[in-house]
């Protein structure tokens, strides 16, 4: 029995549940390999207020579930687990969760981006509750409150700035007294008077109080002294990483491993396999332009695999020579 499908997604936040949907009600009934953690990085979210249709608001996690079901409504069937090998050298595509081989015409590769992370326990349980990786996102919640940013790139200016519209008071944390950013926008902060920089330095603990954000230790790097400074939020803007680990022998991508795909259009460079999402993208970022490229990349493997069957259908009915 040949069980090869039509079309396997890997990646289970916005990108890959939208393209999920597409595909289950298109008939072409996926199988979506979402990984262990499923639900990306909204699953380290609190409330999505940016996202059309949820007026209210809606939290990360709730958001996911809804975008899951909606697939499984359809159709879509799930494997919780992370993909560990794929061989994109011939058809059909294989993909391999442990000792566990899926095969499929077509594979959509929606696996993401993960943020940086410092690396502190303290961060890590307070996630959701005053530390961010997003200040688009969660910026409208510290209104009038004072925050701490961590970085010294062009993501780091460009959330002190954003975060200075709503919060009292902004404390730009960086390890160097040099920063990566590029001058204007490191002008643009430092001419907020909202904006505290202070270098060289960084986060040594978050702390909270029942619960939630309530301050954070800073250690000058200079003289290793410390000192605590009260902050209701901590953003963390020191960088995005796409999860292209498995893809990269076999995909083309940039230099920072973002996956490319052709102009206007979700086509990789083997042909059946496509990709969208925050693996692609590292300018917007957002779950509804994930969301839109997952669709998009569902309506570009629908098409390929319906001229892939025409040609085989055209090649079955052709007259034989000899
Ligand atoms: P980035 O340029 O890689 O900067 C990351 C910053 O975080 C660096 O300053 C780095 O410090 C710091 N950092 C890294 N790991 C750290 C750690 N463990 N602890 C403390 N600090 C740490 O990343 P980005 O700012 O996200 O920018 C990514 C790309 O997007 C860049 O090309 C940027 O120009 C672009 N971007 C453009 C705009 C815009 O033009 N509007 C806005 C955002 C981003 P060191 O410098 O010491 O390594």
């Amino acid at each position: 029995m040949n069980d090869t499908r039509e079309l396997i997604i890997i990646g289970g936040g916005p990108a890959g549940y939208t393209a999920a949907l597409y595909a289950a009600r298109a008939n072409l009934e996926p199988l979506v390999i979402e990984g262990f953690a499923w639900g990306g990085q909204l699953m380290i979210t609190s409330d999505v207020e940016n996202y059309p249709g949820y007026p209210e608001g809606i939290l990360g996690p709730q958001m996911m579930q809804d975008f899951r079901h909606q697939a499984e409504r359809f159709g879509a069937e799930f494997v919780t687990d992370d993909v560990t090998k794929v061989d994109f050298t011939e058809h059909p595509l294989r993909v391999w969760v442990g000792d566990t081989e899926h095969t499929a015409e077509a594979v959509i590769v929606a696996t993401g981006a993960s943020a940086r992370q410092l690396g502190l326990e303290s961060e890590r349980s307070l996630q959701g509750k005053g530390v961010s990786y997003c200040a688009v996102c969660d910026a409208a919640f510290f209104r009038e409150k004072e925050v701490v940013v961590v970085g010294g790139g062009d993501s780091a200016m460009e959330e002190a700035a954003f975060l200075a519209k709503f919060a009292n008071k902004v404390t730009l944390v960086h390890r160097r007294d040099e920063f990566r950013a590029s001058s204007i926008m490191i002008d643009r902060a430092r001419a907020n008077e909202k904006i505290e920089f202070v270098t060289p330095t960084v986060v040594d603990e978050v702390l909270a109080h029942d619960g939630q954000t309530s301050a954070v230790r800073l250690r000058d790097l200079s003289t290793d002294e410390t000192r605590e400074i009260q902050a209701q939020g901590l953003f963390v803007a020191i960088g995005h990483d796409p999860n292209t680990k498995l893809f990269l022998d076999q995909l083309d991508h940039d230099e920072a491993g973002y996956l490319v795909t052709k102009q206007g259009s979700t086509e990789t460079n083997v042909e059946g396999v496509f990709a969208a999402g925050d693996v692609v993208d590292h300018t917007y970022r957002q779950a509804v332009t994930a969301a839109g490229s997952g669709c998009m990349a569902a309506l570009d493997a629908e098409r390929w695999l319906a001229a892939r069957e025409g040609h085989a259908a055209t090649a079955l009915a052709a007259p034989r020579e000899g």
